[in-house]
């Protein structure tokens, strides 16, 4: 069982369940011993995202209405009340450890769009080189039916690949998967650890809906599958009792969803098998030796741009000789880039007339071929 000291970045979901009691009220002292689980992690060097349901529990609590009866319109406007609420809570708790915490509301579009995915990116590695806490909800407000991640699991999961977390801790009423719904199968058994999400593991989950535990036991599954994917393992553990992160920590029953690689692994595999590649950029022998470094794609070594691309599309990029040597997400639009080429970082704002990125392709968002490809 790995601890929780072994993973850098962590998004921990805590579901409705265990911040809201029946009656819609926050259940302030258990999220007190949680923000103080999470200050710990943060002191000791650890950057965690927090993704929190109870908007709309407490905004029907605030509002009268009644969570079962609630129309569509009934519940984003809940979803608006409980949601302030449920920040300035989590503000003044984070707060007294000193920490600043971050609001960020999500729609689908906003991890599934990939120029929307690079902002998000960028706007949450930023909070967490500051420690900033980032607490993350759906945009119920304005999330419809059709369009909505739907479960705050899944959310979770796009979070986690999101901001490449290496751990994603889905804590809720239950403190794992079972071999089958532990309410109602005698000797069914608890599993600590999945190697491989597959048919035999998905049946144990039960169907969608059905299974036990807030959103059930199918979706925290399908959370698995999509973060572990990503190179980030994933943890089911319970919440139910106070300081649920120092218990995991100290060995607490939970099961484990193990993922193969790394983030960075997980990433640089998915641009190499991209199929649709609009543009191609040639650099220059500097840029590419900064490149096989670690470094990032700047503009004053790329010297011709071809293809037509949008911010956030896969380019190839190419050595002198036209020998693909690697590829990544574009920072910048095609015509922008033909207007950028050459040009020394600094005077990015000068050539376009306003301020872009200082670089054409991120290195977190770039893969350099090993043996180069024809
Ligand atoms: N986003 C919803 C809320 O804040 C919760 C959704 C979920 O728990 O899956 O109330």
């Amino acid at each position: 069982m790995p601890t929780l000291s072994d993973y850098r970045r962590l998004v921990v979901k805590v579901g409705s369940s265990l911040l809201v009691d029946e009656q819609g009220r926050l259940n302030r002292t258990w999220l007190e011993s949680l923000v103080s689980d999470l200050a710990s992690l943060v002191r000791s060097g650890h950057q965690v995202v927090v993704v929190s349901s109870g908007a709309i529990a407490i905004g029907c609590e605030t509002l009268g209405i009644s969570k079962a009866r609630a129309r569509l319109d009934d519940l984003q406007a809940s979803a608006a009340v409980g949601q302030i609420q449920l920040m300035h809570t989590y503000q003044a708790i984070l707060g007294e450890h000193g920490l600043a915490a971050a609001q960020v509301l999500m729609t689908p579009d906003d991890t599934e769009n990939r120029r929307r995915f690079l902002n998000a990116r960028r706007t949450f590695g930023k909070l967490l080189e500051r420690s900033v806490v980032p607490i993350v909800n759906e945009n119920d407000t304005v999330a419809t039916t059709e369009i909505r991640y739907g479960d705050n699991d899944r959310l979770a999961a796009r979070i986690a690949q999101l901001v490449m977390a290496d751990a994603l801790v889905l804590l809720s009423d239950v403190d794992g998967l079972y071999t089958a719904d532990p309410r109602s199968s005698e000797g069914s058994e608890h599993v600590p650890d999945v190697t491989s999400i597959n048919d035999a593991v998905l049946a144990m989950a039960g169907e969608a809906g059905t299974g036990f535990g807030t959103g059930g036991m199918r979706t925290k599954v399908m959370a698995a599958r999509i973060a572990t994917h990503a190179g980030c393992s994933t943890i089911i553990a319970s919440g139910t009792i106070e300081n649920p992160l120092r218990s995991l920590a100290d060995g607490a029953r939970c099961t484990v969803f193990h993922a193969s690689g790394t983030p960075a692994i997980a990433r640089k595999q998915w641009l190499a098998g991209v199929l649709e590649v609009p543009g191609e950029l040639r650099l220059d022998d500097g840029a590419i030796s900064a490149l096989r470094d670690g470094g990032s794609l700047l503009p004053v070594g790329v010297t011709s741009v071809a293809g037509e691309f949008g911010r956030g599309d896969v380019v190839a990029l190419k050595n002198a000789g036209g020998v693909e040597i690697g590829r990544g997400l574009a920072e910048y639009t095609s015509e922008e880039v033909s207007q950028l080429l050459g040009c020394q970082s600094a005077q990015i704002e000068a050539r376009l007339g306003y301020r872009g990125r200082s670089v054409l392709v991120h290195r977190d968002e770039l893969v350099v071929f090993e043996n180069e490809r024809n």
